[in-house]
Order: structure tokens, then C-alpha cells, then sequence
């Protein structure tokens, strides 16, 4: 198994990625922390994990919230003993997040507050953790529109996850010799409810496939995988990089008919 014996904190874990993570790294031998504020998905991802066979634990926590994140830590030190991984992924992209002129101020700072300024917080009180357990892995869930500009606008969105994406970077130079790297993951767009909600017409949905090269979309699972990469040994010389997993749509200036 390629995390036996590991323990992972996943934010955003209640559905999407984040529960796909949670069941996958559970059956490659982690225990799970399972982060989220949706209380009732995160019961059924723990429950899900244990019908695996798995361990979890869920830890009610709002990224944004210091104290939350002080707190989804110690809990699973308390019940774990240590902290091996922590996934960073808990996001949101909001309906009224537009263009800069029609977005709300108060769109823009939900949005950095949660998917930005909650990876800070995660790490803040995470790496610490880390360092106790001798090193570890962070994976930070930017997006493929933090390398290109999107036509359907997300300002406050797109924002986040290129600070995302820098503070990655960073955040692998200063930790390097401590044996932890830090890594962002940069999906391509996916199947799941944020993005389906947010493309909700078939119009909007199209407008966005055109320009994916393999002509689907992503599916949750497939990030999962690549988060167990990340995760495990086997990335142990990759830190501070973007990996994209993205059907191609960051490589095409004109995809296939
Ligand atoms: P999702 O909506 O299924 O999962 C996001 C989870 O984050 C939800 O369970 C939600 O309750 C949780 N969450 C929201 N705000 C939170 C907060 N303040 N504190 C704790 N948890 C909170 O969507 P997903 O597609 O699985 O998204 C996971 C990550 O992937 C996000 O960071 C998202 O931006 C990113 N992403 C998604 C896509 C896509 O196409 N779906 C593409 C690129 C990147």
C-alpha cells in the first residue's frame, strides 16, 4: 500500500475531490481526517471510509476560520498521533463571482477568504505538524485557471488560485530541507456539482468543453489519483511544482473538431 501507516488531512472532504481523496487514500492504508463544513457529507465520507475498512475521523472546520484550522490539526494529533499529508483543497466558486466590474466586494473577499487565505491557514497551523512527524506532503488544489484566463469570468476565483499557485512555490523553497513538499494541484474542469452549478446551461457547458482537447470532462476520481501521487513517496524529488491534470486544455491554442 502506498500510504500505509500515513495520516492525511483532507479539507473540502465532504464531496467532489475531497471525498474521492478520502476514500482512495484510505484504501492505500491512511487514516483520514475528513474537513469540511458540510456535516452531513462529511459523516457519510467517514462512513464510507469505514465500510472500506479505513479509519477516519470528522473535524467540523471553517478554512477561513483561524481557530478552525488550529483545531482540525490538533484533533488529528490527538486521535492519530501525527500528520503525514495535508490536502488543502476545500474551495468554492460563488454564482456572483464575475467580471471586476459586477462583482461584489463582497464576493471577492468569501472567495479569497476561503480558497486562499484558508491554504495559508491550513499550512500555518499544518506545517508545524508536519515538522513534528520528521516531514510530510502538502497538496494545495489551485486550478488550470490559475495559468489561463477563462471566458466565462470568475475574477475573484481565478484571483485565489493564482495566490494559490505563488504561495506554493514559496512555501516549497522554505521547507525543502525539512523533508516537506509542498505541491500544487492543478485540475482541468470536472464533472462535479461546484463546476456543473456554476456552467448551468448546456450553452455554458459547451463553451467551456470546446476547448478541451479530449473533449470531456474531468472526473473527481482522476484528481484523487493524482493526489495519491503527490501524497506518496513516489514524488519524493517534485516540490513546488504545478501539476496539471487538465485533459489537455492548458496545451491546446485550438482543439480538434
Ligand atoms: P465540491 O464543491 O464538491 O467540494 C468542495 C468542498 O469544500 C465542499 O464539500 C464544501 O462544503 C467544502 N467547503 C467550502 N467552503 C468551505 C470552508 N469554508 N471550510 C471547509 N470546507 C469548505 O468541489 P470540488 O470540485 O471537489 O472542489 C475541490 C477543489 O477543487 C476546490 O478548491 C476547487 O476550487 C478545485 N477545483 C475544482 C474544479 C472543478 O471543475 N470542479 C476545477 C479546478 C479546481
Amino acid at each position: 500500500m502506498r500510504l500505509q501507516d500515513k495520516v492525511a488531512l483532507i479539507t473540502g472532504a465532504s464531496s467532489g475531490i475531497g471525498r474521492e481523496t478520502a476514500l482512495l487514500f484510505a484504501q492505500e492504508g491512511a487514516s483520514i481526517t475528513v474537513v469540511d463544513i458540510n456535516d452531513e457529507g462529511g459523516q457519510e465520507t467517514v462512513r464510507m471510509v469505514e465500510q472500506l475498512g479505513g479509519r477516519a475521523l470528522y473535524v467540523r472546520a471553517d478554512v477561513a476560520k483561524a481557530a478552525d484550522c488550529q483545531q482540525m490539526v490538533a484533533q488529528t494529533e490527538s486521535t492519530f498521533g501525527k500528520l503525514n499529508v495535508l490536502f488543502n483543497n476545500a474551495g468554492i466558486m460563488h454564482s456572483r463571482d464575475d467580471n471586476a466590474m459586477t462583482t461584489e466586494e463582497e464576493i471577492w473577499d468569501l472567495t479569497i477568504n476561503i480558497n486562499l487565505k484558508g491554504v495559508f491557514l491550513g499550512c500555518k497551523y499544518g506545517i508545524p505538524a508536519l515538522q513534528r512527524a520528521g516531514g510530510g506532503s502538502i497538496i494545495n488544489t489551485a486550478s488550470f485557471v490559475a495559468l489561463l484566463g477563462a471566458a466565462t469570468p470568475q475574477i475573484a476565483y481565478t484571483a485565489s488560485k493564482g495566490g494559490v499557485l505563488s504561495m506554493t512555490r514559496e512555501l516549497a523553497v522554505i521547507h525543502a530541507r525539512e523533508n516537506i513538499r509542498v505541491n500544487a494541484l492543478c485540475p482541468g474542469p470536472l464533472r462535479t456539482e461546484m463546476l456543473m452549478s456554476f456552467l448551468n446551461t448546456e450553452e455554458k457547458r459547451q463553451r467551456r468543453l470546446v476547448h478541451i482537447p479530449m473533449g470531456r470532462f474531468g472526473e473527481a476520481k482522476e484528481m484523487a489519483k493524482a493526489a495519491l501521487w503527490l501524497a506518496s513517496d513516489e514524488s519524493s524529488f517534485m516540490t513546488g511544482a504545478e501539476f496539471v491534470v487538465d485533459g489537455g486544455i492548458t496545451a491546446a491554442y485550438v482543439t480538434p473538431e
